[in-house]
């Protein structure tokens, strides 16, 4: 692989930002879900990163997909599958890493999708969805990545006052409000990693 293969990086910054923030995940999920969501994610990531020297010798797009089946396999957890079908579907679309934000913008636009088919969701169910779609939004508009970080971290306080109507947070309806939901708070970290790989860059 040339230079910018950015699969090595990507599963460094990410893997250690869930290591490092596990303990929050699951403490989040506590409040409105069964407190494993940092284990879960955790665990995913570990194992992605056990096929990292696999990984780096494909192309970005198989490496996606590739990371994709792993997280599917390996988390027992509603989030496993649903980061797994995101990056399997961005696997997918990606002929070589994006090379202009209108390709960065189409590929996560591909994940989304099927995070929304997968979990039968949309925004404002207070979910993951809840950042990356604004993260999205931030991207099309032509946010440089400083705009993008701040898009990430803001959608994810705006996950606090919302009522959930997916996932296990749904059965404690309105009590549900009032906490930032753990897969928003996943969905944050994995974009602010992504962001430090791009300045580094
Ligand atoms: P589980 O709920 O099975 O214990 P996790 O705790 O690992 O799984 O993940 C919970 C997170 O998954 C939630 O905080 C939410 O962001 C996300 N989630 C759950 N269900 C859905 C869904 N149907 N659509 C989108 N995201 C969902
Ligand atoms: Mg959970």
């Amino acid at each position: 692989m040339s230079d910018d293969n950015l699969i090595p990086d990507l599963i460094a910054k990410i893997t250690a930002a869930i290591d490092h923030h596990a303990h929050e995940l699951s403490e989040l999920d506590r409040a409105i879900g069964d407190g494993d969501h940092g284990l879960n994610m955790r665990r995913g990531f570990k194992a992605v990163a056990e096929t990292a020297p696999e990984l780096e010798a494909l192309g970005f797009g198989e490496a996606l997909q590739k990371a994709g089946m792993t997280l599917v396999m390996k988390v027992g957890g509603a989030s496993g599958p649903l980061y797994g079908s995101a990056l399997m579907a961005m696997g997918k679309h990606a002929d070589g890493p994006p090379s202009s934000s209108t390709d960065a913008a189409a590929l996560l636009e591909a994940g989304i999708e099927a995070i929304k088919k997968r979990g039968k969701s949309d925004a404002g169910a207070k979910t993951m969805l809840d950042v990356l779609i604004p993260v999205h939004q931030a991207v099309v508009a032509g946010a440089d990545v400083p705009s993008v970080r701040e898009a990430a971290a803001s959608a994810l306080e705006a996950t606090g006052p919302m009522r959930a109507t997916k996932g296990r947070a749904a059965f404690l309806g309105e009590r549900s409000i009032g906490h930032v939901d753990p897969g928003a708070r996943s969905s944050a970290l994995i974009i602010a990693a992504v962001c430090d790989v791009l300045e580094k860059k």
